[in-house]
């Protein structure tokens, strides 16, 4: 066997590789609110693509940066006319992005969460730092996520500013013989796509293989 990898695992065991793909996902860091982990992927979520149908008609907080707020407001006010945006941070929103929210009544709260509410993930209220609780539905977040594993970094590969492991089109990392696909590599999040980006992984994986010993 040429050059490779050898892979060990928490059980001790070794597996030898010419090539690695890493399809090794990103990890959501939770906020440090009471009841927010709780409802997480039930209640409170990321992504309109993949929950706003389920979520439709919901009043609905969002809670992000100004930027991050503003993109998302505009996609739910889609699926909801009982948006309100909950921003703590100093940042604020231009003339123009204001006028836009107040033409389609999107409040704005700029008040931190101090905890949520909820009866089996499913939001009933949020309480904020002033001690006030309002009745809420659903809640976006967007929230900073890491690398699930540090592997990819320890071997050299490159990551991103947003914190992404960088491959080119065919998903090669800058590590000769490693790959990287789905999550950990793109910024859309959904299983198709990370479907899609390990059938490309796994064949370019294969053409190497074979072009190599051809
Ligand atoms: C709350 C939530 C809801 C979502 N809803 C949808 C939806 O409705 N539709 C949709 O299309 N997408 C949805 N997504 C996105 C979708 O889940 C991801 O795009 C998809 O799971 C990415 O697949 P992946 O294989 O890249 O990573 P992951 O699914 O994260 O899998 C990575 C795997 O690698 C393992 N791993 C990591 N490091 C190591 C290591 N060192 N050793 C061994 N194993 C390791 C992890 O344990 C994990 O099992 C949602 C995401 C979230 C967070």
């Amino acid at each position: 066997m040429g050059p490779g990898f050898v892979v060990s695992t928490q059980l001790g065991q070794e597996y030898a590789a010419r090539k690695l793909i890493f399809a090794t996902g990103i990890s959501d860091v939770m906020p440090p609110i009471e009841g927010f982990a709780d409802c997480w992927g039930i209640s409170i979520v990321h992504c309109p693509y993949c929950h706003g149908y389920e979520l439709r008609n919901k009043k609905t907080g969002i809670m992000a940066n100004a930027e991050r707020a503003f993109h998302l407001a505009g996609l739910v006010q889609n699926l909801s006319d009982k948006i309100t945006l909950i921003k703590s941070e100093k940042e604020a929103f231009d003339t123009n992005q204001l006028q836009t929210l107040e033409k389609h009544q999107i409040r704005i709260v700029g008040q931190r969460i101090v905890k949520v509410n909820h009866e089996g993930g499913y939001i009933r209220s949020l309480v904020f730092e002033d001690g006030r609780i309002e009745d809420f539905d659903a809640l976006y977040a967007a929230l900073p996520f890491e690398q699930h594993s540090n592997v990819p970094a320890l071997l050299g590969c490159r990551i991103n500013e947003q914190g992404y492991i960088v491959v080119d089109a065919m998903q090669k990392t800058n590590i000769g013989g490693v790959f990287a696909c789905g999550d950990n590599s793109e910024r859309m999040r959904s299983v198709s796509g990370a479907v899609a980006s390990g059938v490309k992984a796994g064949a370019m994986v294969n053409a190497e293989l074979v072009s190599e010993q051809f």
